[in-house]
């Protein structure tokens, strides 16, 4: 759970979010205070002296709910010593749960769903207006095409503006909403719904905003990036030439003052020749990608509904390394899924061998309600998913400390992105290989890239000198 940090203006009322999960509910969370500062809330780092408080929730876990109610719990205690707070519980949870939700943690005020953060405001005052709990869940876009105001009041997420005038050197984009696949284990389209892509003007005028604000890196979001723009095109195939998405890392790229671009989650089945292509083309692209594979067996993929075989994923790494030799490649990877044998779960260990991830994000399966796999009569045990990730893990730690120690003695240009809130000193920043770098520094590096010379390496980050003698401020 990351909690947002405060902003300094002058309003009346007091908000304090906290935001859990995904990359896109940070993304969410800072056009939902976009939205609320509009209403003239500031942000408190403390519930206790918030007059509402928004929990953005991540359902991808089904621990997630029980954490959601037990936050929830403490906020009433909150709430009974302080009746005028409002909670609001947005995100995944509060749409896959619903009224439900209602009925369990009637102190609830607002509940919004991930498609419908433009209501916020608007339910917030009916809610004080009426004293009552309100409720907007569900997904616009055939909504809207109806009444035909779809760009004129928009109700999904990626309609709002996330400008909240914090100088911070890396922001994210949201450039689709939702997901077409329905990979077997995965609650995103029914949390999120389908595909809905912002206009390319409208993701330009953002990102331009946000580097003028002072933004030095974007990593523009959604579930499947590699789909952006097809709904807007009527085809679920990605076009040969690499389609929309291709297209708007090349006008995003072109923003002067930007110098990083990255781009999550991109879906190997629709990842493109001409997107590995523009890797050695745009150099703001860096040399890293993460490309979720989620298991290294053909029967397993099936099962999952991935639409991408070992052999095709295994090509396709190929062009990134055709493209950029040294490419750093993380990856998703689920152990245990429903049937799984000891021979195939082997096969996720040999991709892992193969491919030298840089890092993984490796998960036990965990059957999501209303899944295709939740359904699934041979689900693996606990003790057996358990001694897989314990083997996966202690392969990938092996092979990301191999890598990281690689680094020793190299010059990287690291842009700075934050200082160690404990170690006051130590800046924080990144390689072009996405690999975490820390360094200690007098002055203040946040928003510079320097020339590093790495020291040191373990498994989670390198450390380094600045090598520039004439640093300056920014
Ligand atoms: S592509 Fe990603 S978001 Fe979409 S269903 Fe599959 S795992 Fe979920």
């Amino acid at each position: 759970m990351t909690d947002l940090p405060s902003t300094a203006s002058s309003p009346q009322k007091k908000v304090h979010i906290e935001t859990w999960g995904c990359q896109m509910n940070v993304a969410d969370s800072e056009k939902m205070l976009s939205l609320l500062q509009g209403e003239r809330y500031e942000l408190t780092d403390s519930p206790e002296s918030a007059d509402l408080v928004v929990m953005n929730t991540c359902h991808i876990r089904e621990k997630a709910r029980h954490k959601v109610l037990s936050r929830l719990g403490v906020l009433n205690e909150i709430k009974q010593s302080k009746p005028g707070l409002k909670i609001a519980v947005t995100g995944c949870v509060a749409q896959a749960d619903g009224k439900k939700l209602l009925e369990l943690a009637p102190q609830i005020d607002v509940l919004l769903g991930p498609g419908k953060i433009d209501d916020l405001p608007r339910l917030l005052r009916e809610s004080a207006d009426t004293n009552r709990s309100m409720t907007s869940l569900g997904f616009d876009r055939h909504s809207e095409e109806k009444d035909g105001h779809e760009h004129a009041h928009g109700s999904n997420a990626a309609s709002a503006p996330s400008i909240t005038g914090k100088p911070e050197v890396s922001r994210y984009v949201n450039i689709i909403q939702g997901c077409n696949n329905f990979c077997t284990f995965c609650v995103v389209p029914f949390t999120r719904g389908r595909e809905i892509s912002r206009p390319l003007a409208e993701v330009l005028s953002e990102a331009s905003d946000l580097v003028a604000k002072g933004a030095k890196e974007i990593t523009l979001l959604g579930q499947n990036v590699n789909s952006y723009g097809l709904d807007l095109l009527n085809t679920d195939i990605v076009p040969d030439d690499g389609g929309p998405f291709v297209k708007l890392l090349v006008a995003v790229a072109a923003i002067p003052g930007l110098e990083r671009l990255r781009f999550t989650t991109s879906n190997p089945h629709d990842f493109t020749m001409p997107l590995a292509g523009l890797f050695a083309a745009q150099p703001k692209l860096g040399r890293y990608i993460h490309l979720p594979v989620q298991a290294g067996n053909d029967r397993t993929l099936a099962r999952m509904k991935r639409k991408v075989t070992v052999a095709e994923y295994l090509e396709k790494v190929q062009w990134l390394r055709e493209q950029i030799p040294d490419v750093a490649i993380s990856t998703d990877l689920i152990v245990g899924f429903p049937g799984e044998t000891e021979e195939e779960f082997q096969g996720t260990l040999n991709l892992v061998e193969q491919c030298q991830f840089s890092f993984i994000f490796a998960f036990k399966y965990s059957p999501r309600k209303g899944t295709a796999a939740a359904r699934f009569a041979d689900q693996i045990d606990e003790k057996t998913m358990d001694e897989r990730l314990a083997r996966l893990n202690a392969l990938q730690d092996r092979i990301t400390t191999k890598l990281n120690q690689a680094e020793i003695g190299q010059v990287r240009e690291v842009l700075f992105i934050y200082e160690s809130a404990k170690e006051p000193g130590i800046f924080v920043g990144r390689t072009p290989h996405f690999r975490t770098v820390r360094v200690r520094s007098k002055i203040n590096l946040i928003g510079k890239t320097s020339s590093v010379m790495i020291s040191g390496a373990n498994k989670v980050a390198l450390v380094g000198d600045v090598l520039e003698q004439n640093l300056t401020i920014h």
